[in-house]
């Protein structure tokens, strides 16, 4: 549970307890009014707090699950994260043309681990396909 959503209890619980208040307890209306008051101030505080990405500015409010910040990170056309990862989708597809190019594997048929060890090509070719193979796709 955030910040925002235990104020949200909070506020919840003593509009509840408003609720059931006898007519007669003006003390303690008094009290849940007045701790009403200060939660609802606090909870405008913390939905004014936003999240933001630094490279476009887009905003997301505190009670946003941090994932929706993550998830644009990855597609924001000024954030460098997501200029790595469409370098690395284009370099893994360049990997893989050449080791079809350097093998029989087909087009269409999936470029794996065992594909390349099934290959008829030097050990040594071999090695140096599963190693750049790894290192692309093992991290
Ligand atoms: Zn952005």
């Amino acid at each position: 549970m955030n910040r925002i959503q235990h104020l949200e209890a909070q506020i919840a619980d003593l509009h509840r307890e408003e609720g059931i208040l006898q007519d007669c307890d003006t003390r303690r209306k008094t009290e849940v009014d007045k701790e009403l008051y200060y939660l609802n101030i606090e909870l405008e505080k913390e939905r004014s707090k936003v999240l933001t990405c630094v490279y476009c500015g887009k905003e997301y409010p505190m009670g946003v699950p941090s994932f929706e910040l993550q998830e644009h990170i990855k597609s924001c056309s000024k954030h460098p994260l997501s200029k790595a990862l469409a370098d690395n989708r284009y370099l893994k597809g360049l990997l893989e043309a050449m080791i079809r190019a350097f093998t029989n594997i087909r087009d269409g048929d999936p470029v794996t681990e065992e594909a390349i060890k099934l290959q008829f090509v030097t050990r040594r070719q071999t090695e140096t396909l599963l190693e750049a193979y790894k290192a692309a796709y093992d991290c």
